[in-house]
């Protein structure tokens, strides 16, 4: 029997979005209640709303949008791994204690798995440059964190969305991992299909794998 870990925030209009975004609002359309044969709901939601994939195209103007974006980096083996550093950039240094030789998909655990939906994480550590190199030296095709973005707050050139591009990798954002052990699993955390937007919402889960 295989084990699902669900790794995604809840969207709800109280969850946290990066300060400035448009924050999630659903209204009725319809109500069942009012005499209506369904409910019918609208919502109104950032791409980077909760657990999600960037599109290239966010930091590259004529890059890809989700619906061209290349499904295999999003399907597939995954190492979770425990991050003890609090602030600042993330090394391959910190990560010398797991073993992650042929990683193809990274999923680095902080300590903002454990910030509740409705706040926003003040200070993140975020990955380095030097990571996403050794990274792509390995062979992997993605990096996922659980703090909102892969550069650190106040970028304002984001050299980890960049260099991911150019080393051919993608990545998840804002994903939730508390609760999960270290360890290797499947990852299924698909784009939906969205022409002409930066980016889109994921359900990110982690299968066991069965003879891991
Ligand atoms: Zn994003």
């Amino acid at each position: 029997m295989s084990f699902l870990y669900d790794i995604s925030r809840t969207i709800a209009p109280t969850l946290a979005v990066w300060p400035g975004d448009t924050p999630f609002t659903l209204t009725h359309t319809l109500r069942k209640a009012d005499g209506a044969s369904v409910n019918l709901t609208t919502i109104t939601l950032s791409p980077h709303t909760g657990s999600h994939a960037d599109a290239p195209y966010h930091f590259n103007d004529g890059d890809l949008h989700p619906s061209e974006m290349p499904l295999e980096p999003f399907i597939g083996v995954a190492h979770v791994v425990t991050v003890k550093r609090q602030h600042g950039g993330i090394t391959p240094q910190d990560l010398a204690s797991h073993d992650l030789s042929g990683v193809q998909r990274l999923l680095l655990h902080t300590w903002v798995s454990d910030v509740p939906d409705d706040e926003w994480p003040q200070d993140f550590p975020y990955p380095t440059v030097e990571l996403i190199d050794w990274l792509a030296e390995q062979g992997a095709v993605l990096l996922g964190v659980d703090s909102p973005s892969v550069d650190r707050f106040d970028s304002q050139t984001l050299p980890c969305h960049h260099r991911l591009r150019q080393r051919g990798l993608f990545h998840l954002e804002t994903l939730q991992l508390a609760h999960v052990p270290d360890g290797v699993y499947e990852l299924v955390a698909l784009p939906l299909k969205l022409a002409r937007a930066c980016g889109s919402p994921v359900r990110a889960i982690l299968r066991s794998l069965e003879h891991a």
